[in-house]
């Protein structure tokens, strides 16, 4: 695309090529006199600025290509001129030469001595181009359309001197006439060279002026091109943009909507939370008037703690009372039932008399009755029939569960919570069924949970009733063997576990009446979980022994103790007491009348040394039923052992264990012969120990 400038009509003609049919040539301005006049320079053509003929300007495009064809042979030289001339306005046409002259002109001088006449002529006078024919000459015969008058007679001399005469003059005339016009072309040439020279200096700076209006147009054009390619590059920019916008917009709507989304949920938020506010407030009045209450509460509370407190002691103390008037030294015995595979006893071999309630009562009493063979033997008579009597606390039967013999002794369980020292043994022969009753039947049956773990689980859920009046206890187990004098822990892990190595009673200070097992370990327990782990960590450890010695558990005596500690903080009152459980070892005596091999000496030691620690045992509870001044504590480690737990302070259970079988009854009438001797006897009043 072209910038449209106003380029002057003058340079665009210039610079536009020249269209041969638009141009009007002139006839070429030399005028040919006979031949003999000649213009050695060519002539300016001037003829531009004639106007046209109505001849040529009638002349239609084909008569124009005529004329143009000799164009070539008559302006030889004179292009530029005659095409700077072609830019100016033509002249007013001149009409000063009269037609005829012209054509007779003309027709002697031919087409190019008419133009010339024609070109000489303009802007100036009308010059006749044939001179006047003076008057008198008419002798000379005029030549008419170039021919010459009739020839004279060749004898005419005169008439033929007189014509070539008038010819002659007519010839100087006619020289004269175009040396004057001559001279006028001459001048009209310097006229027009000076005006080329003019035009010449108008085309330079034209040219000049065109070369810089071209090298502003290439300039334009460079710029244009820039700028198109500015154009298109920012087109593509503005897509980009535009396809940002786009993007934008559709974020803003995007955003509006979670603009108007959150709008509503804080319209809500802000709903909720006058709801919310609205309820606090009539929270907060429910509060004051709440705290209010709980503070008549906390002082209602306080008194009835104190009631509590109160009523707690009076229970401790007639509970104790209770226990003291049940005995401070008790006895149960407990009948195990006949085993698969053993024979059963004779009916009537062992009795349970009712008590005085009758049969709803529990059984205190147990009768034996044993035929004397050898006195029948000997009288030849029916045996006779011995029937033993006992009675106990209370007697249990074969068929008594775990949990009937523990709900008669959780009472004592109660007891070593409150503060008082609490012993519980299991005495009888091997197989009786103390371990069963101390820790119980194999399998894990909860069904068949021995005392300890039953005692403990009682303690545990007991303790945490009485956190609610402020009181908190904690718990330390240990677990002890004494075999053949010797003691050994049964919770021992590692290195020592099944070694039992070696222990030693001591004081647990100076000062201190406690006593305590060196060596051995005293485990903090809070569960049942963690008492049936030390249990079952005891059992493994028996079972070790077992291997390196004949059924040692059953030749040992088995100590497990539970040191409870309570404290009530707000009262400053501390209460501390030892539980045990004790499963004594096998109670039957050697049979003297064996003999006695390597292993039965050893046998025969530890059976000595069981009956000694037992027999210490019996002796001990003598002493203190007879209140003697000299307890034989330290007679043996089990009764140095329990020192604490068997004073006047202290409360005692022994369980007699009894095999149901007809075999054992020897062993049985020992046993309960020796547990009638321990239930005959009154421990003094009991003392809790308090801090
Ligand atoms: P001890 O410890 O006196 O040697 P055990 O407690 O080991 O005797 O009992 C011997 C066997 O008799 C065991 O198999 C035990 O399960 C069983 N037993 C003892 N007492 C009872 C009982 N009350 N009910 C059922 N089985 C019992
Ligand atoms: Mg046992």
């Amino acid at each position: 695309m072209e910038p449209q400038r106003s380029i002057p009509k003058e340079i665009a003609l210039l610079g536009r090529r020249e269209d041969p049919s638009q141009i009007v040539h002139p006839k070429p301005a030399l005028l040919e006199v006979k031949g003999n006049v000649e213009l050695k320079r060519p002539l300016v053509k001037a003829s531009s600025r004639l106007p046209l003929s109505e001849n040529r300007l009638k002349r239609g495009p084909d008569q124009m290509e005529d004329a143009l064809e000799p164009k070539k042979k008559r302006t030889r030289g004179l292009d530029a001129p005659t095409k700077i001339a072609t830019s100016y306005p033509r002249a007013p046409p001149l009409t000063t030469v009269p037609q005829t002259t012209a054509q007779k002109v003309s027709k002697k001088t031919g087409p190019r001595c008419s133009t010339a006449i024609a070109t000489v002529v303009k802007n100036q006078k009308p010059v006749p181009a044939v001179a006047v024919q003076k008057p008198g000459t008419s002798a000379v015969p005029p030549m008419v359309g170039g021919k010459k008058p009739s020839k004279r007679p060749a004898w005419d001399l005169r008439g033929q001197l007189c014509d070539l005469n008038a010819e002659l003059k007519c010839c100087h005339e006619r020289t004269q006439t175009l040396d004057k016009e001559n001279q006028q072309l001459q001048d009209q040439l310097r006229d027009a060279q000076q005006q080329a020279k003019t035009l010449g200096i108008q085309r330079g700076t034209l040219e000049g002026e065109l070369a810089r209006v071209r090298a502003q147009a290439e300039q334009g054009q460079q710029e244009l091109k820039n700028l198109s390619a500015r154009v298109l590059e920012l087109e593509a920019r503005l897509g980009t943009q535009e396809g940002l916008v786009q993007e934008l917009q559709k974020e803003q709507l995007e955003l509006q909507e979670e603009r108007r989304q959150l709008t509503s949920r804080l319209e809500e938020q802000e709903r909720r939370l006058q709801v919310s506010e609205a309820a606090l407030s009539s929270s907060r009045a429910e509060v004051a008037s709440l705290q209010q209450e709980a503070a008549t509460q906390a002082a209602l509370l306080a008194e009835r703690g104190e009631r509590i407190y109160g009523l707690e002691m009076e229970r401790r103390r007639l509970h104790n009372q209770l226990q003291e008037l049940k005995g401070n030294i008790r006895v149960f015995c407990r009948v195990r039932p006949v085993l698969p595979g053993e024979p059963a006893p004779p009916s009537g071999f062992l009795l349970y008399p009712s008590g005085p309630g009758g049969p709803s009562d529990p059984p205190t009493r147990l009768t034996l009755s044993r035929t004397d063979e050898r006195r029948g033997t000997l009288s030849r008579a029916p045996a006779p029939t011995t029937c033993h009597d006992f009675s106990f606390d209370r007697v249990f039967p074969p068929g008594s569960g775990q949990d009937e013999v523990f709900e008669e002794i959780s009472m004592l369980v109660q007891s070593a919570l409150d503060g008082y020292p609490v012993c519980i043994f299991a005495y009888g022969q091997t197989g009786s069924g103390k371990t069963f009753t101390m820790e119980g039947g194999p399998g894990g049956d909860s069904q068949l949970q021995g005392l300890i773990p039953r005692a403990l689980r009682h303690l545990f859920s007991v303790v945490q009733e009485l956190s609610g009046q402020g009181w908190t206890y904690s718990f330390v187990a240990s677990y002890v063997e004494i075999y053949n004098e010797t003691v050994r822990d049964l919770l021992a892990t590692g290195t020592r576990k099944g070694q039992g190595s070696e222990c030693e009673i001591r004081r647990a200070g100076p000062e201190s009446e406690e006593l305590t097992v060196t060596n051995a370990r005293y485990v903090p327990v809070s569960c049942e979980k963690e008492v049936e782990a030390l249990l079952r960590l005891a059992h493994q450890n028996r079972a070790v022994a077992r291997t390196a010695q004949n059924e040692r558990s059953s030749r040992s005596h088995s100590v497990f103790q539970l040191q409870i500690s309570g404290e009530h903080s707000s009262r400053g009152v501390q209460c501390g007491a030892r539980l045990s459980f004790v499963d004594l070892a096998g109670s039957e005596r050697l049979d003297p009348g064996l003999v006695l091999g390597p292993g039965e000496r050893e046998r025969l030691r530890e059976t000595q040394a069981i009956n000694s620690s037992l027999s210490t045992l019996g002796l001990v509870i003598m002493a203190l039923s007879n209140k003697e001044s000299h307890v034989p504590y330290r007679n043996s480690k089990l009764t140095y052992l329990l020192q604490n737990s068997l004073g006047g302070s202290a409360k005692m259970l022994m369980f007699v264990n009894i095999s149901p079988l007809e075999e054992n009854a020897s062993e049985t009438l020992n046993s309960l012969r020796f547990a009638s001797k321990v239930n005959q006897c009154v421990i003094g009043t009991a003392q809790a120990c308090r801090k």
